[in-house]
């Protein structure tokens, strides 16, 4: 059911604790923790406890809880010190967008340079 825990989701397996991970953040609502494959220097996934598979489904159930990821990402970075040189926050939205872990969740990016349009 949607925004129950899913068995064979990875993100809710992090959310329990039962797959390891680096957080840098959690909040009643949110859990944030580091990419395992970064693509920047810095590189944090903020996703909500509940399970909704993308951003767009979340927003429309739990919109107070799709604030909240927001809210997050942007604490995230400042926390990073990555605000003064301009972040990216994406949600791929769909396979074809990219979107390989269908719980979800917003990347924070910055760092570096990041180009638009992306690739
Ligand atoms: P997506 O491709 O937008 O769905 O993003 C999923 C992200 O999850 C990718 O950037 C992966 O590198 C990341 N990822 C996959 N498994 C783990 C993990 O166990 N810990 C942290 N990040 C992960």
């Amino acid at each position: 059911m949607a925004g129950e825990p899913q068995t064979d989701c990875l993100f809710c397996k992090i959310v329990s604790g039962d797959i390891p991970a680096t957080f840098v953040r959690e909040s009643e609502t949110t859990v944030a923790f580091r990419d395992i494959n970064p693509q920047a220097p810095t590189h944090i996934l903020v996703i909500p406890r509940v399970h909704y598979p993308d951003a767009a489904s979340l927003a429309a159930a739990e919109p107070q809880i799709a604030a909240d990821v927001l809210r997050e990402a942007g604490q995230v970075a400042a926390d990073e010190k990555i605000e003064a040189n301009g972040y990216r926050v994406v949600f791929n939205t769909g396979a074809g967008a990219g979107q390989t872990v269908f719980h979800a969740h917003a990347h924070v990016l910055g760092g570096r340079g990041l180009n638009w349009p992306p690739g």
